[in-house]
């Protein structure tokens, strides 16, 4: 070490350089900080520049002042001086290994570089060290300095090869800042040692965490500006390091939704948001997240805080959903304001889940599930919930899977034809062949399908694979008039629909007289004008269509009229409650009359005894499905069906 030798003690380099980094602790000091183990790692590097730049002072004053001072004792100093050196290599090594280990691997892998920078310093204690004194310049120098350059450079090329091999696990941010740090003690101790009057070591130090500070660890990264908390990517570090130490913290997310509502613009939602965000602020020990789409994310420390604070919430804001009232009836009382709908769900124990990937599915499922809500909800992420969440992205997962591997089939459900005395027709329902190869009902996944935005791929499926099957057979040998073939109510609502089931008939060459679409009256409702367009477009093709499940639940009788269908499918129960309930035999009686008088064909389903069959038959019924004919058969046993049957 060189040590400039003058009229004054050469020290103003190292003020300097302590005056920066003072001044970096205390703004690192005053600003919101999340409570990341990348801010503890950075607070320790800072602190141990700085005692090694107050060492540097310290040796300078104490070589200044040798003649005064005991040997043992300045000796001492220097060597601490050194020592400070080979531990700020140390931290530079620990600082780019952050990244690459969870916290207990880091803390695990970085005990054994302790060890060896504590045996280092010991070394460099016990060896000699000496004072070079030539006019102007005096050095340290000796087997203690000459250790210190040793186990230095091999920490700086520890760091150097770290960097290079595994720079793939940095974060790019934190290699270049690594680097330019790095790059600042290299340039300062090169400088140094060719012009030994420059002291420029502890002033680079300074520098570099000056670099550090800018490029990774101010904490203001973490904050967006506009709302004045912390933003979605300070959100997932710090899940992560939940996960990391498995930590019990409850989290709320808040979703504002705007979209629905004309009267509560962008603008509005957003004060809304300010509002509370700053409402949360209030509450201690309560972290606020800012996530993507007017969404917020407060982590609480525990479960009961998070409870009393949601109760809180809602004795300040005026929710509709917690008082259930309709909207126009919406009083602005008791000097609440009221708030737009919010989806709210609650994770009372983030260790529920098993890590923040499900955390995030569990999230993304419930936000999507809900997101199109037009009142207030509240999710409670409970193991109930979680245990239908798991289950619903388990087959979700079986759905992609069978797209992917084929395993999407087409069951057919033989139709009698009443009038012709035989099966002129077929439903098509669609089933999913597990690895086992036992079959998924379709009850199980299209409704997770129609959540999930699986369901177009899936109904794709069908229809192409019907289409390859009308392509494949002799339909006249066979005695086929035309296949009925499911159609989502979620599909329905699609505009290309019309487009993408047309492409896929011409495709397959397939002649649409052959396809029956069968629609149901929820479909209707949902995006009425969509499907009459979509509708009309396949009709004009030669495409027909049936009202399916009809006396199910929300018939209406308006939609028979309305939409271009030319038969209807009495549903399984209005079949059954025939037969046990005079109201019902009545309705069904009527509702045949009518079909006919709107010249439209009548299809019985869920026929299952020879009495039903019979009866339906007397009853001028057109069509009749059931398993008092077949359960929905395989492609090839359908066939078989078919041609045993058709003979006779
Ligand atoms: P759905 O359209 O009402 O189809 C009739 C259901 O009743 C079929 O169940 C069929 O196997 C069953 N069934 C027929 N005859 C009888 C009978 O005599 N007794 C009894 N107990 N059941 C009978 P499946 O195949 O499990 O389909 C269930 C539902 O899944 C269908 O009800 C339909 O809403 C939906 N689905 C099936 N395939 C598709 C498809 O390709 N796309 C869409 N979007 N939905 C489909
Ligand atoms: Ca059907
Ligand atoms: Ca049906």
């Amino acid at each position: 070490m060189q040590i400039l030798w003058g009229d004054s003690m050469p020290i103003h380099n190292q003020l300097c350089g302590m005056a920066v980094m003072i001044v970096i602790l205390y703004m690192f000091l005053r600003q919101k900080r999340i409570g990341l183990y990348t801010e503890m790692v950075f607070l320790r590097t800072l602190v141990i520049t700085m005692v090694c730049v107050a060492l540097d002072i310290l040796s300078i004053v104490a070589i200044w002042n040798r003649a005064s001072i005991p040997d043992w004792l300045l000796a001492f100093v220097c060597k601490s001086y050194v020592v400070g050196l080979v531990w700020v290599g140390y931290l530079a090594l620990t600082y780019v290994m952050t990244d690459m280990y969870s916290e207990q691997d880091y803390y695990r892998n970085i005990r054994v570089f302790t060890l060896v920078a504590a045996l280092e310093s010991l070394v460099i204690y016990c060896l000699p060290i000496a004072y070079h004194v030539d006019g102007n310049v005096m050095y340290t120098e000796g087997p203690s300095v000459l250790m210190t350059y040793l186990c230095a450079v091999s920490f700086l090329v520890a760091t150097i090869a770290m960097i290079v091999r595994r720079r793939r696990q940095i974060e790019s941010k934190r290699r270049l800042a690594t680097i330019v740090w790095m790059g600042m003690w290299v340039i300062a101790a090169l400088v140094q040692f060719f012009n030994n009057y420059l002291l420029l070591v502890g002033f680079a130090g300074s520098l570099g965490m000056m670099s550090l500070y800018c490029i990774l660890e101010n904490p203001e990264n973490n904050v967006d500006h506009r709302f004045g908390c912390f933003h979605t990517h300070a959100l997932n570090a710090y899940l992560e390091q939940c996960y990391g130490r498995k930590e019990h913290k409850s989290i709320l997310f808040l979703a504002i939704n705007n979209r629905l509502r004309k009267d509560v613009s962008i603008e509005s939602a957003d004060e809304y948001l300010h509002k509370l965000i700053r409402w949360f602020h209030a509450i201690p020990d309560v972290k606020v997240f800012k996530n993507i789409d007017r969404e917020l994310v407060i982590v609480f420390p525990n479960m009961s805080a998070m409870s009393l604070a949601f109760s809180k919430l809602q004795e300040t804001f005026y929710y509709d959903h917690f008082y259930n009232l309709e909207r126009e009836k919406r009083p602005v009382t008791d000097g609440r304001e009221f708030f737009p709908e919010t989806l709210f769900i609650l994770f009372p124990d983030t260790q529920l889940m098993a890590d923040m990937d499900e955390m995030m599915m569990v999230h993304q499922a419930l936000y999507a599930e809900h997101c199109n809500r037009v009142e207030s909800l509240v999710c409670y992420v409970n193991e109930s919930a979680l245990k239908k969440i798991r289950s619903e992205n388990q087959i979700v997962k079986e759905i992609k899977d069978a797209l992917e591997e084929d395993r999407v089939e087409v069951f057919y459900q033989p139709i009698y034809e009443v009038k012709e005395d035989r099966f002129s027709s077929a439903e098509a329902l669609i089933r999913i062949r597990q690895k086992d190869g036992s079959f998924l009902s379709p009850g199980s996944f299209i409704p997770v399908a129609e959540m999930n935005g699986l369901i177009e791929r899936l109904g794709e499926r069908v229809m192409e694979k019907v289409c390859i099957f009308l392509k494949s057979y002799d339909l006249e040998a066979l005695g086929i008039h035309y296949l009925e073939v499911n159609l989502s109510v979620v599909q329905c609502g699609q505009r290309n629909l019309a487009d993408r089931y047309l492409e896929i008939m011409r495709r397959h060459e397939t002649n649409p007289y052959y396809i029956n679409l069968e629609i149901t009256e929820t479909g209707t409702m949902l995006s009425k004008k969509t499907l009459l367009a979509n509708m009309n477009r396949l009709i004009r093709e030669g495409v027909s269509f049936s009202l399916d499940d009809f006396g199910n639940g929300q018939s209406n009788l308006d939609y028979m009229i309305d939409m271009p269908v030319a038969g209807m499918k009495l549903d399984m129960n209005m079949t059954r409650a025939y037969f046990t309930d005079l109201k019902a035999k009545m309705v069904v009686q009527s509702t045949i009359r009518m079909a006919h008088d709107l010249d439209m064909f009548l299809v019985a389903e869920g026929v299952e005894l020879q009495e039903q069959f019979e009866e339906m038959v007397k009853q001028n019924v057109d069509y009749i499905q059931g398993y008092y004919f077949s359960k929905p058969l395989p492609e090839k046993e359908y066939v078989a069906f078919l041609q045993s049957r058709q003979a006779g």
